[in-house]
């Protein structure tokens, strides 16, 4: 099963329901960054949840998340557009916790239990928009929904995971369900029910089911109205090794002249997606005369 989105809303405009299936993207992010399997759960959460953010966010731009904790992951960093793209990392990629007293892997410990989520949303206008939460626990899910419910008072559900294997990421995904104005307490409890007996997520994908069965599975009992097809989501970063040039042109002409000089080369590495780049001498000379 390729890795997608689906948007649905109940007919009576009330609830709004974001579903994405990830596995794919996370166990991408897995192999490039090198990460442990705790870090690969709490990382594929992070990027599952930017996905389904983007567009219940915003149309245009993206939306920037950054948990900010005490565990010893470190930082997390995802971004995400509407598009359908999403980057991200952790600061020590490395980190393996043992399995949490539910038998899951540790992501609330790696990344909190405490500290902050900050989600930076840019609409494509050129202005950013920041908000800061206090986390709930690390364990991601728990974390987007509060910054959902202080963000605009209407009460989610959020849904996210990763399910994994000695060979990498088997299954991952989620689902944001958003109480819209007007909705009916009697509608949330069909939904949260239907949630509790819908099992897990990624066990369900494991079984082959697709986006749409799980979604008329959340929505058992209110007709649904499908917003869009389902679409294709990706890993995918923003850097170049031109944007990487170009990043060098903040340096003084003397500084690009003696990394020509004294080492032959520059070399740097890429947060986001781990992508190595690599200017030849004679490219650092020829900035080095366009420099100021
Ligand atoms: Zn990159």
């Amino acid at each position: 099963m390729k890795d997608g989105i689906l948007k649905a809303m109940t007919s009576d405009g009330k609830i709004l329901v974001v579903i994405a299936t990830t596995t794919h993207l996370v166990e991408d992010a897995r192999k490039r960054h090198g990460l442990s399997f705790t870090a690969t759960a709490a990382l594929g959460r992070a990027l599952t949840a930017g996905v389904l953010l983007a567009p219940v966010l915003c149309r245009e731009g993206q939306v920037a998340l950054r948990f900010d904790g005490n565990g010893p992951l470190g930082k997390v960093f995802v971004d995400a557009s509407p598009k359908g793209t999403v980057r991200g990392y952790v600061e020590n990629p490395q980190v393996e916790l043992p399995l949490n007293s539910l038998g899951n892997f540790d992501v609330g410990g790696a990344i909190g239990p405490d500290g902050t989520l900050q989600v930076t949303l840019d609409n494509g206008t050129g202005r950013c928009y920041v908000s800061t939460v206090e986390l709930v626990s690390g364990e991601v899910g728990e974390d987007v929904n509060r910054y959902l419910v202080y963000s605009d008072q209407a009460g989610s559900i959020v849904v996210v995971g990763a399910h994994l294997s000695k060979n990498g990421v088997e299954a991952a995904g989620g689902l944001i369900v958003r109480l819209l104005p007007d909705h009916d307490e009697e509608t949330i409890c069909q939904i949260e029910n239907n949630i509790t007996t819908f099992g897990s997520f990624t066990f369900l994908m494991r079984r082959g089911m697709g986006l749409e069965g799980m979604l008329k599975r959340i929505l058992t009992g209110s007709d649904v109205l499908m917003l869009t097809e389902e679409k294709p989501i990706s890993f995918a970063c923003k850097c170049s090794k031109e944007r990487f040039t170009e990043a060098l042109k903040i340096f003084p002409k003397s500084e690009i002249l003696s990394m020509a000089e004294e080492d032959g080369q520059a070399e740097g590495r890429c947060h986001y997606c781990n992508e190595y780049y690599h200017i030849g001498k004679d490219r650092l000379l020829d900035l080095a005369g366009g420099a100021i």
